[in-house]
């Protein structure tokens, strides 16, 4: 077809019916594409150098400091889609004779890691761990089902600051109306002699954030420290 065919046609016929001409599949290919996203997937070479990051934990459980090391691999760097991913987990301790099993679960866990897709999972599985000696409490009154709880817990928070797990903030409401109760419970002087990041002696474990903060405040089972109420 010469080119003023091509412009031009005349048509003789009723027209009835008629289709849009689409683009040819050589001129979409020659459209810029986009970045493509690189995803974890299991033949990723460990770079020479991962971001690491230690993170201590302290338990009733050893007389030693535990020392967990996560190092991120960094997928699509300088891209919009630059992300880091948890690579491998190292657990060290004074005392790591006694714990076989943490180096088993370090290996799976990086094993699990590498393997790529969503590794969140990982953080629900091991809080669920419930030691049959009975657990043991944090700092401030936060019990804690087992160490495996524990490095999950470790595990969940970095996977918060590297975005890979969404942080669920308390809105401002609930801050504010939990104050306002704090606030009220140290009018009645009962926290007194208290340092501000504990809670009463005879508060009772909260079932939704595991912390001892739970107090009878105008005859309803308040939480100091999530806000959970038995009132609503
Ligand atoms: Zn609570």
């Amino acid at each position: 077809m010469s080119e003023a065919e091509n412009m031009a046609i005349k048509i003789s016929k009723r027209i009835v019916d008629y289709k849009v001409q689409k683009d040819d599949e050589p001129a979409a290919a020659a459209a810029p594409k986009a970045p493509e996203k690189e995803l974890m997937h299991e033949d990723i070479e460990r770079p020479e150098e991962l971001r690491g990051y230690t993170y201590k934990i302290k338990t009733p459980l050893t007389d030693h400091a535990l020392y967990i090391t996560i190092n991120n691999i960094v997928l699509n760097l300088g891209t919009e889609h630059e992300q880091e991913y948890p690579f491998e987990i190292f657990i060290n301790s004074k005392n790591m004779e006694h714990f076989q099993w943490v180096l088993a679960l370090t290996r799976v866990l990086s094993a699990v890691f590498r393997k790529g897709g969503d590794a969140t999972f990982l953080v629900d599985e091991m809080k669920q761990v419930f030691d049959p000696q009975g657990g043991y409490f944090k700092k401030g009154g936060r019990f804690m089902p087992s160490l495996v709880a524990e490095i999950g817990e470790v595990l969940e928070t970095h996977m918060k600051k590297i975005g890979l797990i969404e942080d669920e903030e308390l809105s401002a409401t609930h801050q504010a109306m939990l104050a306002e109760k704090r606030a009220e419970f140290e009018n009645k002087e009962i926290l007194e002699g208290k340092d501000d990041n504990s809670y009463p002696p005879n508060a009772q474990l909260c079932k939704k954030c595991n912390t001892k903060a739970a107090i009878m405040m105008d005859g309803c089972m308040t939480c100091l420290a999530c806000g959970e109420s038995k009132c609503g």
